[in-house]
């Protein structure tokens, strides 16, 4: 087994006897009777019989070997906080975290959503809840009461960990209050808060509900709470992502598959070793920063560098300064912070000595030519691309240089990884697309391998409904990517083929940000469309039709409705949906049969012949948008 495509091949054609080699890769406390249980299509159900737990597999079975090695590097320059804790300082902190979450009430099975910045404790709150069993549901602190107001309603937790705020770009941004609101919008209402607090901001504190997490610490210092072994199908998390309805989708992942499929992507795909070092640049609130800041390199008996901070403050270089201070081995990041790291001085490229980095990792959004050019010849580094969702947990599409040595192809993130079936589909027949250069729908044939998607949690029909279709024989997964095949079998992805924008590497619902706009009371109807931006791949644009007119008679009127528009979205969503353009329009452009023409908009933002117009019922609102723009 020494070629990639032999790899392959047995992980789709032999694919219990692959598995279960791969799943020689963790420790077990009962082994698997089965591999892959796929008698109930499209639900898989990986590692049958099997017990396990997550957080052994991180922490609990280095702490054997390399007790005194550096498991977590957190680095904030934000606060200028910089702690390593070794994995036995991990194995305590985790461990105190556990008790304090029992002592709060929660118990295997319950939710704990956890709403933090960037701080050390996220990753004791994550870890420990999936050492007890408890389900963690991170939300992204960049998202604001309302989005989380729907989580906690739809996630149930007993428990909410939440900190007094977070900081960006040297700003204070508070989360207590917006955590205090989103509890009063919500249906359901949490027994207990957890409050780090950092001492950034005062807040205020709800008796009997919000409890100090620093005073409960003291209590437990010396606890021990053994890991809880877990069937392989318990949900380990859940994690919410936007789709084409409004309703953010809770991905839940079960416990063993996703367990085997990190340990196996840090082997295969990023050759990752113990006592190497993983610098990834996401955030704990997305999926990146479950599998590769928390868990993947944890698994690996790597240290992981957690980082709070922007890239370029206190200088655009502050990102090689700590590779070389570190000694980082792995860099995962995203193409809009290397787009932005590209307004800097070139030479803070090369000022620092980086000689213990192998690679550079982007996912999230298209990585375009000239970026990926500029960053490979900056660093002297290859740059290795890699598709995936929060769906999959891992990459669907990359190179796996740890199986063989395998080339890149700038634009393309490479070829399928094993255990994903990928297929190109014809958008209107449904069939199959062998040839190259076709372009059709990504898809992927059931199962999917460990480490996907079990279900939307609470919700078995949502998924089936949402992702998977019937194609003669078989059923298929939609990534809702459009994508071509080269005549080498590589892949280049084209973009959504529904409702869903990708700015600055963050996936959006349009119609989650419609929602949130219409309920300003002088919007009538709204569209939100994504938009080539040269730093963010895509940026949201509003194009509003107003009830009252008259409150857009000159442009500071229409400033001032743009600008109160702009801060409904940042309350109730956060500012990572704000729309960086509202547009008024008299009417919004529709066909005669009344369906929007997002296409055309999106034309002629970016300057594009809209196509074919023949179906338009009145071109007036487009002239106002190319005339807007001027
Ligand atoms: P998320 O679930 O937030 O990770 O977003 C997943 C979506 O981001 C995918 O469906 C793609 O549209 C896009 N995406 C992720 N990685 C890449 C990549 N390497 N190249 C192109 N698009 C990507």
């Amino acid at each position: 087994m020494n070629t990639y495509a032999s790899f392959y091949q047995r992980s789709i054609h032999e694919r219990d006897a692959f598995w279960a080699e791969q799943a020689e890769l963790i420790d077990w406390q009962v082994k698997p009777t089965q591999i892959c249980d796929y008698s109930k299509p499209p639900f898989a159900h990986w590692f049958v019989d099997g017990t396990t737990n997550l957080c052994h597999n991180a922490v609990d079975r280095h702490v054997k070997d390399r007790a005194d090695q550096a498991a977590l590097i957190y680095v904030s320059t934000e606060t200028g906080q910089e702690v390593t804790y070794s994995f036995a300082q991990l194995h305590d902190e985790v461990q105190r975290m556990a008790a304090i979450l029992q002592s709060l009430g929660v118990k295997q099975g319950d939710r704990v959503l956890i709403y933090l910045p960037m701080i050390a404790e996220a990753a004791f709150a994550m870890l420990a809840c999936v050492r007890i069993g408890a389900i963690h549901s991170v939300v992204f602190g960049g998202f604001a009461s309302h989005s989380l107001a729907t989580r906690i309603d739809d996630a149930t937790p007993v428990l909410v960990i939440s900190a007094d705020a977070g900081s960006r770009g040297g700003k204070v941004v508070p989360y207590k209050p917006l955590l205090d609101e989103a509890i009063t919008l919500s249906q359901h209402k949490p027994k207990a808060v957890l409050m780090v607090d950092r001492g950034l901001t005062p807040f205020t504190s709800v008796p009997g509900r919000d409890h100090d997490y620093a005073g409960l610490r003291e209590q437990h210092m010396n606890a021990q709470v053994p890991c809880v072994w877990l069937d392989a199908a318990h949900p380990s998390y859940t994690l919410y992502t936007s789709g084409t309805t409004g309703k953010p989708k809770g991905v839940q992942r079960d416990t063993a598959g996703y367990t085997v499929a990190l340990a196996a992507s840090m082997q295969h795909i990023f050759e990752g070793q113990a006592g190497q070092v993983y610098f990834s640049t996401s955030d704990i609130g997305w999926v990146v920063g479950h599998s590769y800041i928390i868990y993947g390199p944890l698994i690996a008996g790597m240290a992981t560098l957690m980082y709070e901070g922007l890239p370029t403050r206190p200088h655009g270089g502050v990102w090689w300064e700590l590779v070389e201070k570190y000694k980082v081995t792995h860099m995962f990041s995203a193409p809009t912070a290397v787009r932005v790291l590209k307004k800097q001085d070139p030479a803070l490229l090369s000022k620092y000595d980086i000689s213990s980095l192998k690679a550079l990792y982007l996912a999230g959004e298209p990585l375009d030519e000239p970026t990926a050019q500029w960053i490979a010849e900056g660093l002297g580094k290859p740059i290795i691309d890699n598709y995936w969702q929060t769906e999959t947990g891992w990459p669907i599409l990359t190179v796996a240089n740890g199986v063989q040595t395998m080339a890149s192809k700038f634009g393309s993130p490479g070829v399928p990884m094993y255990g994903f079936n990928v297929k190109l589909l014809d958008d209107n027949s449904g069939e199959e697309l062998t040839g190259a250069q076709e372009k059709g729908v990504v898809v992927i044939e059931g199962p999917l391998p460990p480490g996907c998607l079990q279900t939307l949690w609470g919700d078995d029909e949502r998924f089936v409904k949402t992702y998977w279709q019937s194609v003669p024989g078989k059923l298929v997964y939609s990534t809702f990517d459009w994508g071509v095949r080269d005549e080498d079998g590589y892949f280049y992805i084209l973009g959504r083929t529904d409702d869903v924008i990708n700015v600055a590497g963050h996936r959006l619902g349009t119609r989650e940000i419609e929602e949130s706009i219409s309920s300003h009371p002088n919007v009538a109807e709204v569209a939100v469309v994504g938009v080539a931006d040269a730093l963010k791949g895509q940026a949201a644009m509003a194009f509003v039709v107003a009830k009252d007119a008259s409150a857009l008679v000159d442009s500071a009127a229409r400033l001032k409705l743009e600008g109160e528009i702009m801060k409904l979205v940042d309350s109730q969503l956060g500012a990572v949906a704000r729309p960086s353009r509202v547009l008024f329009l008299s009417l919004l452009p529709k066909t005669r049969s009344g369906k929007l023409l997002r296409r055309a908009i999106q034309a002629v933002c970016e300057n594009r012949d809209p196509g074919d117009l023949t179906t338009i019922d009145d071109p007036t609102p487009l002239h106002q948008i190319k005339e807007q723009l001027a």
